[in-house]
């Protein structure tokens, strides 16, 4: 057995997004480790976040108003409490983040300026260089973290498991590059591995966003809150690339159409608003065009004669695939863009387990309720990671000891098993994704449990399994729809449903032994 040595450490970060290395940067001087699957940088949401971080921080805006937006996009499951105290926090955060070196557009006055975003009743989109927020954020923490002598980092390291003894989290077990495995104990654990995107087959989430830290913590016992909401951007760019470029809302806003084949613009007969409706029901009409065969396409030609130079991102991801905008129609489908639910914490971050705290896209605080509101995810991570760090920077240090690093055994371990994640993905998308109904689920349902169970010695896909059992028990629950959630068997709202969801792993085991599969063909 080899016996390489890890110092024990006080605290464990799993994730190197913004709530990872901004929780990193406000625990310091205190040692801290970072366990990140990619190189801090990359496989991060954050890094190509376009529109900026909402903050009630222009003259005549307040976090009162703030908060209201964010309660009535969540279509009734907010806790309004945990979306005002989050906005009362959002100024004291972005300083923070200017003092780290973001450099935030500002007038000439050296104020901020704010843009706007779909349901924001004020002008609070805090940005740089106009769509450059999440590259500028990340490069700046990145450059801060490097700089920290007491932030240790453990990168390309993929976290498996947690450790758990005497009924609380004692660390975590990930897997190198090498392939081994590596045992890190910690007093505490802060789980900040973003979204599960990939759980789908078209999604705008980097490689790794796969609901790793949703599973991990579920099979530690934790409670598991609001799973079954899940974001789908309308239009992602349809060009066979993994992760979908996005083709941003302003192409529509500018007076781009959605067409199908035939040249018919689907939106008009089911939105008022048609192409400029609600994300989630623009996002719909799209799937069911794709899913009745008759594609779905953004049409700008004539509408924005300066394509190229508004939108020369998205003119970069069309010319890759021979589609010029000026001349072509750009097909599109919805993609999982991000999850409302997650690890379930209270005001502290702290989860149902002893020891585990999570931030971000990974945790439910119950700020988004069933649906976010654009540009609060990276405000929520910050305020999380700055709580987070608050809450267990009181605890004492720990004298650093050393562990053996844990036997592997000879046989090599596949940590993953292409064929069948793509299969997972898929079923996801057709049967869980944009709309659902009872049979579509109960054979996802069944399917995924047995894959989840099959698949106990590939870990990273066991992983995914897990998260998407999580995601698609608590679809099948809930029904009714609301947010991102859509029923076509339930297509209203039911008052009486109109709380959150809790779950735990076993409540997830629970529903799926209890379904009848209708046996259609999955995936
Ligand atoms: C294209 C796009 C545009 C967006 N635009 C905006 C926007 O304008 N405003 C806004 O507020 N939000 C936006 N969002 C959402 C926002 O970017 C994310 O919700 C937010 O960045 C999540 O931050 P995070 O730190 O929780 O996760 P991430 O930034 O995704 O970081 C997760 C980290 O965990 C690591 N990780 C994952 N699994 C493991 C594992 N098993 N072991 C070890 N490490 C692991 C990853 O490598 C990464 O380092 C956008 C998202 C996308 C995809």
């Amino acid at each position: 057995m080899r016996t390489t040595q890890f110092n024990a450490d006080d605290m464990v970060i799993i994730g190197g997004g913004l709530a990872g290395l901004f929780c990193a940067l406000k625990l310091a001087p205190r040692p801290v480790t970072v366990v990140t699957a990619a190189p801090i940088g990359e496989g991060a949401s954050t890094a190509w976040a376009q529109g900026g971080i909402a903050a009630a921080v222009a003259e005549g805006d307040t976090p009162e108003a703030h908060a209201r937006d964010t309660i009535l996009a969540g279509a009734g499951l907010v806790d309004e409490t945990v979306a005002l105290a989050m906005a009362r926090e959002a100024p004291d955060r972005i300083r923070d983040l200017l003092a780290y070196g973001v450099p935030f557009d500002k007038d000439l006055e050296g104020r901020l300026t704010v843009g706007r975003e779909a349901a924001h009743s004020a002008r609070r989109i805090v940005h740089v260089r106009g769509d450059q927020a999440g590259a500028a954020i990340m490069a700046a923490l990145v450059a801060a973290v490097r700089d920290s002598p007491s932030i240790r980092l453990l990168e390309g390291y993929v976290a498996e498991e947690l450790l758990t003894g005497d009924r609380r989290v004692i660390g975590v077990q990930v897997r190198g590059t090498d392939g081994l495995l590596r045992n890190i104990p910690a007093r505490a654990v802060v789980l900040a591995s973003g979204g599960l995107g990939h759980l789908y087959a078209v999604t705008t989430n980097p490689n790794q966003a796969r609901g790793h830290g949703l599973a991990i913590a579920a099979r530690a016992g934790a409670v598991i809150a609001d799973p079954e909401f899940v974001q789908f951007h309308p239009t992602a760019i349809d060009i066979g690339r993994d992760p979908a470029p996005l083709a941003t809302e302003a192409i529509r806003g500018e007076g781009a159409r959605l067409v199908n084949r035939a040249g018919e613009r689907f939106m008009l007969k089911i939105h008022r608003d048609a192409e400029l409706g609600p994300r989630d029901i623009v996002a719909r009409g799209v799937f069911a065009e794709l899913a009745a065969g008759r594609g779905a396409f953004l049409d700008a030609r004539g509408a924005i004669p300066d394509f190229a130079q508004r939108f020369p991102g998205v003119t970069a991801s069309c010319r890759i695939a021979g589609i010029d905008p000026a001349r072509d129609l750009i097909p599109v489908a919805p993609a999982a863009h991000y999850h409302m639910g997650g690890v379930a914490t209270d005001a502290n971050g702290r989860t149902s387990l002893d020891g585990l705290w999570a931030a971000g896209e990974v945790a439910s605080t119950g700020a988004h309720g069933a649906n976010r509101l654009a540009s609060n995810s990276l405000l929520e991570a910050v305020v999380y990671a700055a709580r987070i760090a608050e809450d267990i920077g009181q605890l004492p240090l720990q004298k650093s000891v050393r562990f053996a690093e844990a036997p592997l055994g000879s046989a090599p371990v596949a940590t993953s098993d292409p064929a069948r994640e793509q299969a997972l993905r898929r079923l996801m998308s057709s049967h869980v994704g944009v709309i659902r109904d009872r049979d579509g689920l109960s054979d996802a349902l069944s399917e995924i449990a047995r894959m989840e169970r099959e698949c106990a010695r590939v870990p990273q896909l066991r992983n995914m399994a897990t998260a998407a059992l999580l995601v698609t028990a608590a679809a099948l629950r809930r029904e009714e729809s609301r947010g991102g959630h859509y029923r076509s068997d339930y297509p209203n709202a039911d008052p009486a449903q109109q709380k959150r969801t809790f779950l735990t792993l076993d409540d997830a085991y629970a529903i799926a032994a209890s379904v009848t599969p209708a046996r259609r063909a999955v995936a």
